[in-house]
């Protein structure tokens, strides 16, 4: 713990240090009681949370507002959020003693960032035939402003930044965005989900310039389905662009993602499979999320993981492997060990209880949630010229108050409040 000053600054440090410590504590047990009976009481439980780090919080901050030692006294308006300034720049510090972490608990590692909300697919469930009005450009962050966001997040922990549309790579000058983010402090993995059909021509400069994982979005193998769900005849070019992204072996691993959508895609699982025994791909089944532009979702059009897995093993046994608790997907092998299978099962078997993700729009709002009814709006304070300490008090109380999940199964479930492309997954 690098810890700057006096001795008593030091003391100062573990008593925040501890008394942060415990405060996580008592969340993630008041988190984990909640969690296994969920519904009833997210109010009682934000309340008791909100009292519970208050009293805490103002009680360490009061502590330290009479006993002025070594750090910039915080409004005490901002009683939790605030981190001593002059520390912020300390990454490692600030992270040891402040994690990102919203009110169940869960600390935020993870960051997608649009950079468009334009693509130049029409996939049937995410957007219409003819498109959505696209951003004005002022409107979208420039790469100084997303690398500046980028880095005030990495500085509180987030490490891992994917980037994300519409469709990225219709953004120009890509692999720029990509050689600011790999040289940001703090920002350990830099993916890219693209739907590959510009890959072919940018893979090569995206390595070039830092990125080390990719996922391609496929959902059929056949030309006639693939130009039927995505309303483009472009499955070779897809294919071309795989095959770049293999001839470099840094950029591992690739990740196939294909969105199944019941009475669509089943019979598009043995090939898709069969493309991971084949290929150095890792092939992942989505289901399909309500959140479809044209609003066409209905539950019985969800194609379950179990569903696609019982598909699978007609052909092929298979086996789980461990997965990182914030993963999204279940991790199969199959027995012969020819390559990997992915399962997200968003819909069927939620995985919002270890959620570490936020999301960045293009246009600069932050979500907490992929279904958020709510946005933060983080461009117009940076344009009207915040520091960073206070785009990162923003952050925190946007995080503060993060969904502890999805409500699709619920009754009365709505929707968020943009669709896919608009978000980015
Ligand atoms: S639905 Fe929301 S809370 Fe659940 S995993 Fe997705 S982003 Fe996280």
């Amino acid at each position: 713990m690098g810890v700057a000053g006096s001795g008593l600054e030091l003391v100062a440090d573990v008593v925040r240090y501890v008394a942060g410590l415990l405060l996580r504590t008592v969340s993630r047990v008041v988190g984990l009681v909640f969690r296994v009976a969920p519904g009833a009481l997210d109010l009682a439980f934000a309340l008791k949370a909100l009292v519970a780090r208050c009293v805490a919080g103002l009680l360490l901050d009061l502590s330290f507002d009479l006993i002025p030692i070594g750090h910039v006294n915080p409004p005490l308006g901002c009683l939790i959020w605030s981190f001593p300034a002059r520390r912020a720049e300390n990454a490692g510090y600030a992270v040891f003693v402040e994690p990102l972490a919203d009110s169940w608990g869960r600390e935020i590692k993870s960051l997608r960032v649009s950079v468009t909300d334009k693509c130049n697919f029409r996939c049937t469930y995410c957007m219409p035939a003819e498109g959505l009005i696209w951003l004005p450009k002022q409107e979208v962050l420039t790469f100084e402003e997303i690398a500046r966001l980028v880095r005030v997040m990495a500085g509180m922990g987030v490490s891992e930044i994917r980037l994300t549309g519409g469709e990225p790579l219709v953004r120009r000058d890509l692999p720029e965005l990509v050689r600011m983010l790999t040289a940001t402090p703090g920002v350990d993995d830099l993916s890219l989900t693209t739907n590959g059909v510009l890959l072919d021509r940018l893979a090569a400069p995206l390595v070039e310039a830092g990125l080390r994982r990719v996922n391609v979005s496929l959902d059929s193998l056949s030309h006639v389905k693939f130009a039927e769900i995505t309303r483009r005849d472009a499955l070779d070019a897809v294919l071309r662009g795989l095959e770049a992204a293999e001839a470099h072996p840094e950029l591992r691993p690739i990740k196939v993602n294909c969105v199944a959508v019941k009475g669509f895609t089943e019979d598009e699982v043995p090939a898709l499979a069969a493309l991971a025994r084949r290929k150095p791909y890792v092939v992942r089944f989505i289901e399909f999320m309500p959140l479809d532009a044209d609003e066409a979702w209905e539950d019985d059009k969800v194609l379950t993981g179990a569903e696609i897995r019982a598909i699978v093993e007609r052909h092929w046994p298979l086996e789980e492997i461990p997965a990182k608790a914030s993963s999204t997907a279940r991790r199969f092998r199959f027995a012969d060990g020819r390559g990997e299978l992915g399962f997200i099962n968003p819909v069927s078997e939620p995985f919002c209880s270890t959620c570490d993700r936020i999301r960045l729009t293009a246009d600069g709002h932050l979500r907490t949630c992929l279904f958020s009814r709510r946005e933060w709006d983080l461009k117009t304070p940076m344009r009207a010229g915040v520091s960073d300490a206070q785009l990162a008090t923003l952050v925190r109380q946007a995080v503060a108050q993060k969904e502890l999940k999805h409500r699709i199964s619920d009754p009365g479930f709505t929707r968020a409040s943009r669709s896919m492309s608009q978000i980015g997954g």
